[in-house]
């Protein structure tokens, strides 16, 4: 299940993928935002990281809870208070359980979800990572709800939000910087989108 251990495992290889493709979120951002996506991202959870070390946390919704705060405190940006509101909103979620299963990693991912359309009250369509992260936790739940393994369910998420990045590129941006292009928006993966789409894999591997 979603122990600490995984969930550790979780934002660690988040910041280790995020690290890793730096560069290709900047571009994407430098293309219809300020090219600060990549820098933003790795910031925040090079924080996370470092204050789950220090706070050791001890349940699975304490680690989302403690990178959440890292990530509010120290990225830039709006992704910094939508991802880190996110991730407190989903640890929250969890609850005292030291290990969670698919339903209430559901649960979790449904909280990040309503914390990202409360705060920055994107629909899907409207070229943000809520393009990613809708498809993905419909896909998540809908597995889980069949009785699915959480390996099972965490797969066909990373999988809906690839395809939820891929469909963002012919949208015209309505929300954040990347809106204020108008027309000029249309042609590129969204930034955040890419980035949702990375940490929807990342669970899938720690999960799997
Ligand atoms: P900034 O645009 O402030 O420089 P980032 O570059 O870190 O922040 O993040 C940009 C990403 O944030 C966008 O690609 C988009 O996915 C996401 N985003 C921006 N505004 C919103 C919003 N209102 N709702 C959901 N996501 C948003
Ligand atoms: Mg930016
Ligand atoms: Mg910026």
């Amino acid at each position: 299940g979603f122990d600490t251990e995984t969930a550790v495992a979780w934002i660690d290889t988040a910041a280790t993928v995020v690290k890793a493709d730096e560069a290709r979120l900047t571009a994407l951002d430098a293309a219809i935002g300020d090219g600060d996506h990549g820098a933003n991202l790795v910031r925040g959870l090079t924080a996370a990281v470092a204050g789950i070390a220090e706070k050791e946390p001890s349940t699975p919704g304490e680690v989302l809870v403690v990178a959440g705060r890292g990530i509010v405190a120290k990225t830039g940006g709006a992704s910094g208070p939508l991802y880190g509101s996110a991730l407190r909103r989903a640890g929250k979620a969890l609850g005292d359980t030291t290990d969670a299963d698919a339903v209430q990693l559901g649960a979790a991912l449904e909280a990040m979800l309503t914390a990202i359309v409360e705060l920055g009250s994107a629909a899907e369509g409207d070229k943000t990572m809520v393009d990613a992260l809708g498809p993905a936790v419909r896909a998540f739940n809908d597995l889980a709800a069949d009785g699915a393994s959480l390996p099972a369910a965490a797969l066909a998420a990373a999988d809906a939000a690839e395809a939820g990045l891929a469909a963002t590129i012919p949208l015209q941006a309505r929300k954040g910087r990347a809106s204020y292009l108008g027309p000029r928006s249309v042609g590129h993966e969204d930034p955040g989108a890419a980035s949702t789409a990375l940490l929807l894999r990342a669970l899938a591997e720690v999960t799997a």
